[in-house]
């Protein structure tokens, strides 16, 4: 989605925001929980106008960093044509 095709319904009207989804309380960005103190993390968002589809990307790398070494590793399954 990044660049700029809507990976579901294939359209070129994507738009990008940064923390343009809000999901923490007072500010944008999203919580990514790795340990007890976790701080909001901003996101880059992107939105299709023509679907409504959405994706949010962190781009803090050592917050990406933290999930690595936290979170459950989703082990690749079937290839999917819709998550090029
Ligand atoms: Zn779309």
């Amino acid at each position: 989605m990044r660049n700029g095709i809507c990976p579901k319904c294939r359209s070129k009207n994507i738009y990008m925001r940064k923390n343009g989804i809000q999901v923490g309380e007072n500010s944008g960005g999203v919580f990514v929980h790795t340990s007890t103190m976790t701080r909001v993390t901003p996101i880059e968002a992107y939105i299709c106008v023509d679907c409504g589809y959405f994706e949010n990307f962190i781009t803090d790398a050592a917050k990406l960093m933290e999930v690595s070494q936290t979170w459950t590793k989703v082990e690749p399954m079937a290839f999917d044509m819709d998550d090029l």
